[in-house]
């Protein structure tokens, strides 16, 4: 599955932001005492916000979602290449603090990532590199 929310979310976001420039430039106008017709001018830079809100919205909604499947993608890759390790000998994985030989048991996966909990001297950190067990 490819990353919708940035494909779609990125050029919605920046479009918001441009309808947002443009609905603040519209109330500003409207404020200024010169203005010929204020009230028509504060009505389309409300509209503009309101416009742009609601594309921040999707936006917003589209992103999360591909944010979230991008996650769950990785969350399955890492759970796979653990249970692969189960099968494998594990004792080539060291806690990178104090050297103690760790089991399958002390990794675990937090938001997508596999975090190293060393039972020995209780550090707590990200497994970055590709594991070579
Ligand atoms: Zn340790």
């Amino acid at each position: 599955m490819k990353p919708w929310g940035c494909i779609v979310g990125l050029p919605l976001v920046m479009l918001a932001l441009v309808l947002v420039l443009f609905g603040i430039l519209f109330i500003i106008a409207a404020t200024d005492s010169a203005a010929t017709d204020p009230g028509s001018r504060l009505g389309v830079g409300a509209c503009l916000i309101v416009v742009a809100l609601v594309f921040l919205g999707v936006a917003g909604a589209t992103m999360y979602g591909g944010y979230r499947s991008a996650q769950a993608e990785k969350k399955t890759e890492i759970v796979q290449r653990v249970e692969l390790a189960g099968d494998m000998s594990t004792e080539q994985l060291k806690c990178k603090a104090c050297g103690a030989v760790l089991g399958k048991d002390s990794i675990e996966v937090k938001a997508g990532a596999a975090v190293i909990s060393c039972p020995y001297c209780g550090t707590t950190y990200h497994l970055e590199e590709q594991p070579k067990w």
